[in-house]
């Protein structure tokens, strides 16, 4: 199968291209929002994730800043040269946030939403379009068919866990869904270990597994000062931590790709 290399600027997902998404979950304002990207873009990082509309269980929770959050995204990202990665909730959206964001996120509780899949296959933007956490594989990429179909094949996947009976963790983070995906689908994956493990102790191994798995990118929650998180918090790692996460991801990519040059020779 040829699979796809998805290119937003100079930034290239797939086929080679890695990338580190990374940023809070939510925007909280514009002054927190410069200061994590600041010290992301430090590290190298070059794309820079937040949410303005959040999809809260609980009615009672912080629902982000909406429609000024996409703009000082927009205003941070540009600061630092970093492409800006937001989540769409709703297809009336869908306009403002091309205007605004490099690529748009469709999240977990959305991916079934078809008349949304449908309006963002009518633009160029590239989208990320999450794993249902009750979907499996097949849906999956049936739903990202329906973008397809309409008209824009500019899509990434991304693993973020799926609903077990385990409960320690906040989903299971299915990572045998990397390969399978790179067998069956054209599109690049990603992984978002976040979310999938609810866990900022675990964000670290998982991450590095997924990059072992062979995943394209990952993407990962980070706040100055993760207990301080108004979403996710328990998931939320630090920029020290971040650092650390990151760090050896070059090295485990070259071992990997070493491991298939010598399947070669075999
Ligand atoms: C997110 O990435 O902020 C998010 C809400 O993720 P998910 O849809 O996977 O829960
Ligand atoms: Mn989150």
């Amino acid at each position: 199968m040829i699979r796809k290399r998805i290119k937003i600027k100079d930034v290239v997902i797939g086929e080679g291209g890695f990338e580190i998404i990374a940023g809070p979950c939510t925007i909280e304002s514009k002054e927190s929002l410069y200061e994590v990207a600041q010290t992301l873009s430090g590290l190298g990082i070059r794309c820079l994730r937040g949410g303005a509309y959040k999809l809260r269980t609980s009615v009672h929770s912080f629902r982000g800043l909406g429609d000024i959050a996409i703009k000082y995204l927009r205003e941070v990202a540009d600061e630092f040269d970093m492409l800006a990665v937001s989540e769409i909730i709703e297809q009336e959206k869908v306009e403002f946030m091309a205007e605004y964001v490099d690529v748009i996120l469709v999240g977990t509780r959305n991916m079934q939403n078809y008349p949304l899949l449908d309006r963002l296959g009518k633009i160029d933007k590239p989208v990320i379009l999450k794993r249902g956490m009750a979907s499996t594989i097949k849906e999956w990429l049936q739903a990202a068919e329906h973008i397809a179909e309409a008209g824009n094949s500019n899509i990434i996947l991304c693993e973020r866990g799926i609903r077990t009976f385990e409960d320690y963790t906040r989903n299971t983070l299915d990572l045998s869904a990397i390969p399978a995906i790179k067998e069956l689908s054209e599109f690049p994956i990603i992984a978002d270990p976040s979310h999938s493990t609810g866990r900022r102790e675990l964000i670290k191994p998982m991450t590095w597994a997924a990059v072992a798995s062979g995943a394209d990118g990952v993407m990962i929650e980070t706040h100055q000062c993760p207990d301080l998180s108004m979403c996710d918090a328990q998931q939320a790692v630090s920029l020290e931590t971040f650092e650390e996460i990151i760090f050896p991801i070059s090295r485990i990519r070259e071992a990997i790709s070493k491991e298939a040059q010598l399947e070669i020779f075999r």
